[in-house]
């Protein structure tokens, strides 16, 4: 390594991802070797994958010492791979790419420009998305317009994890441990100069995709309650207009009794009523509980992951490299 460039790292989470790794590597290592102003690491975060990745990683570091690996403890998700990565990452910045080449490495460089001319967050968003499901594509449109409409934070539209950051906006991250991350709202609430690039996203080059319609659900929950409380605020004013109208309601049956008399029929106007109300209680505790589990989870302060090994050597207990 040469002591007076830049040293940029490459982080890669990767979950059973046996078929693309090599060729993963043989496009960044295209990269690096053209790329001659900077020194690179490859950090390659192994989530506790059930197939050879972990072994191909190992594999690849003989060959090539800029390649470094970490071993998690066991599968912990995306969230958790990453802010492991960026831990242990020692470059003056730090580049997050997907194992399966969905983010054409090839974009690097050019991200590396604008972080020469002074941006701290290069981030890339996508023209098209290959691959995809117009299903998958409208929902998670809908969700963005959804989860905007809820926070003041700006949320990226069409953005994933691919992105170069400044050393200082990882120092940021590494600074919020809060345990069910949603590293895509993190980068827009550390703030710090932002440069969005296009690309037309390509579809995996091999192997499965790791996320379904369960995961991508709680994702989406875990993005809106960590990034706002307008659930909780929403549910007092429905509240609030719901015993508005119960009380007019209320009015409403005084008046006519008195006028009437007493009327036996109102079946269907009771069910319906103590239906409606049985509903919405069920929902606004549903939302209350998913606040309440956040805080339980927050409150125990477990480390967010355990590190079986960094490169050769063997960690014990050590979930966090200070
Ligand atoms: N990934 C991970 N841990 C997981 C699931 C996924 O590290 O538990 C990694 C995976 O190896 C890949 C990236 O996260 O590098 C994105 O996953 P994937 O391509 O399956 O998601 P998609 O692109 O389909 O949204
Ligand atoms: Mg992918």
């Amino acid at each position: 390594m040469e002591e007076n460039k830049k040293l940029v790292t490459i982080l890669v989470p990767a979950y059973n991802e046996e078929a693309v790794l090599p060729m993963l590597y043989d496009r960044l290592k295209a990269l690096m070797d053209a790329n001659t102003a900077y020194n690179f690491e490859v950090l390659l975060v192994n989530d506790g994958s059930k197939d050879k990745t972990f072994s191909i990683m190992q594999e690849l570091r003989s060959k090539d010492k800029r390649i470094n690996y970490l071993n998690l403890s066991r599968n912990f998700g995306k969230e958790t791979a990453m802010i492991a990565g960026l831990d242990y990452a020692k470059g003056d910045c730090v580049i997050i790419i997907d194992a399966d080449l969905q983010d054409p490495p090839e974009l690097i460089p050019e991200m590396l420009q604008y972080w020469e001319q002074g941006y701290d967050d290069v981030y890339a968003k996508r023209k098209s998305r290959k691959g995809e499901t117009w299903l998958k594509k409208f929902t998670s449109k809908m969700y963005y317009k959804v989860l905007q409409s809820m926070t003041k934070v700006e949320i990226q539209k069409d953005t994933g994890d691919f992105r170069l950051l400044d050393r200082r906006c990882v120092e940021a991250l590494k600074q919020i441990r809060e345990s069910q991350r949603y590293t895509k709202g993190l980068f827009s609430w550390i703030g710090y100069n932002k440069k969005e690039i296009l690309y037309d996203r390509d579809p995996r080059a091999a192997g499965q995709t790791k996320w379904n319609y369960r995961n991508l659900v709680n994702l989406s929950i875990d993005g809106i309650t960590s990034f706002t409380t307008s659930p909780l605020r929403w549910s007092a004013i429905l509240g609030i207009l719901v015993s508005l109208a119960g009380f007019i309601y209320m009015l409403v049956i005084i008046i006519k009794t008195l006028v009437n008399g007493v009327e036996v029929p109102g079946y269907a106007s009771t069910m319906v009523v103590i239906l409606f109300l049985g509903g919405v209680q069920l929902i606004f505790l549903g939302v209350i509980g998913e606040y309440l589990g956040r805080a339980f989870y927050e409150t125990k302060g477990r480390p967010l992951y355990f590190i079986e090994r960094y490169n050769e050597e063997k960690e014990t207990n050590l979930s966090l490299k200070k």
